[in-house]
């Protein structure tokens, strides 16, 4: 994108220093950089403003087979880095429901999309 000599109105290239038409000297292009105009510090925005960055890192597939398999005494709440929701379905886990909550959970990994996966257990992907 050209921007324009603010003396003479000749289009000058974006990084050129002085016009070459009027020779006069030119301000680093305004229009380069809108987003630095408004005096806003850079901030890397990912995923909705959250910084994950420092979210452990998991294997989607263990954790839908945790479930699946283990998830009755709540495996897979231990690897998704949630120890209370594990301890819970451990209490539980003599009644049996536990064992189809956790059934219910892998299913339900296995059809989310990674970003809802990632967001929800606040971890990265593998
Ligand atoms: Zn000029």
């Amino acid at each position: 994108m050209e921007t324009m000599c603010p003396k003479c109105g000749a289009p000058v290239a974006p990084n050129a220093t002085k016009c070459e038409y009027c020779g006069s000297p030119l301000q680093q292009a305004p229009a380069a950089q809108p987003q630095n105009m408004q005096g806003q510090p850079q901030v890397i925005v990912v995923n909705n403003g959250i910084d994950t960055s420092t979210w452990p890192i998991k294997n989607k597939l263990i954790a839908i087979l945790l479930a699946i398999f283990l998830g009755g005494i709540g495996i897979h709440e231990f690897y998704l880095g949630r120890p209370g929701k594990g301890i819970l379905m451990i209490l539980f886990c003599w009644t049996g429901i536990t064992s189809v909550i956790g059934f219910i959970q892998g299913i339900l990994m296995a059809v989310s999309n990674d970003e809802n996966f990632k967001l929800k257990y606040r971890c990265r992907l593998q």
